[in-house]
Formats: C-alpha cells, sequence, structure tokens
C-alpha cells in the first residue's frame, strides 16, 4: 500500500510539474470526492478510508506549495473532522469549510476566500455535485465534476482547464 501510494505521489507530481499555470488553492469536497461514502452515515468510531488516488496527490500538492482545502456540506463536521484526523491529514489544510447549507456552496467559498485571500480565479475545485460545480464556476473558481472520487485524471483534467482558463482570461 505504501508502495502505491508512492506511485501516485509521484505521477501527480510529475503532472503538476507539466502545468503551465499553477492554481494558488486547491479545494475539495469531502463525501464522494475524497472519500467513497457520506460521512453522515458512519459513527465516529469507525476507521475512514480514502479513494485511493486522494492521499498521494494531496500530498503531492503540499510538496508543490499549493495550499489544499475542503468545501463541504455534511451536516456532521464532529464526524469528517474526526476521520480527517484519524487519516492524519487535518493539519494540511488551510481552510475547512464544513456545514450544511441551502447555497452550492457559494458561502463555504467566500469564507475561503476571506480566509486565505486567494482570488477565486487562483483557485481549482473538484467536487462529485452538478450543482455546486455550476454554481461554483459561476464565481470565477475553475471546477472540475468527479465520478469515481478525485483521480490522477482529473487533477491533469483540472490543472489543463485552468491553465487555459488562465491564458484566455488574461487581461
Ligand atoms: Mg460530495
Amino acid at each position: 500500500m505504501g508502495e502505491e501510494l508512492e506511485k501516485v505521489k509521484k505521477e501527480a507530481a510529475q503532472i503538476i510539474e507539466d502545468s503551465q499555470k499553477l492554481p494558488r488553492l486547491v479545494v475539495f469536497d469531502l463525501d464522494y470526492t475524497f472519500w467513497p461514502f457520506y460521512c453522515e452515515c458512519c459513527y465516529e468510531d469507525e476507521m475512514p478510508y480514502l479513494y485511493p488516488h486522494a492521499m498521494g496527490i494531496l500530498q503531492a500538492l503540499k510538496d508543490k506549495g499549493i495550499d489544499v482545502a475542503i468545501a463541504s456540506r455534511s451536516p456532521t463536521p464532529d464526524i469528517a473532522k474526526t476521520f480527517l484526523d484519524k487519516l492524519g491529514i487535518q493539519s494540511m489544510f488551510v481552510a475547512q469549510e464544513i456545514y450544511s447549507s441551502w447555497t452550492h456552496k457559494t458561502d463555504h467559498f467566500q469564507r475561503i476566500h476571506r480566509k486565505t485571500g486567494v482570488p477565486f480565479s487562483s483557485m481549482l475545485f473538484f467536487d462529485d455535485e452538478d450543482r455546486n460545480i455550476q454554481a461554483i464556476t459561476k464565481m470565477g473558481v475553475t471546477s472540475i465534476l468527479v465520478h469515481r472520487g478525485v483521480t490522477l485524471g482529473a487533477l491533469r483534467q483540472g490543472l489543463k482547464k485552468f491553465a487555459e482558463k488562465s491564458s484566455s482570461s488574461r487581461t
């Protein structure tokens, strides 16, 4: 398993190195983006696990100096934070916005922006729900819909889209 993690991390690092332009902040949803379950359906004493590529991507981003944050509408932030802690990654995130909301995460992103000072145009976002992707795209964030969690393919797609958007919007 350690070997597989190293392999994913190395490939993620290569994808980042090959990118024309990098975001300053990468934001992840949790349920069905980072891990394959709704944490509201779990108990705090369970041992959580991530999608296979998630940890390698996270570590590669941090190694390359790119900040990471969480935007989740989970109604059980206590369970989510316990899980992040158990996975040993809680301290990696510069912002953790985890609370249920009637908006499609627009308030989550306003808060992330206020906390980090990073403009929306310098953020990249991964989520498994199309309505969130649509709402956050409108704010100016490069947003990628994932189907079976965040993968190396999604990272490649996201960084490509981010670079294209940056070059076309240069004034
Ligand atoms: Mg989700």
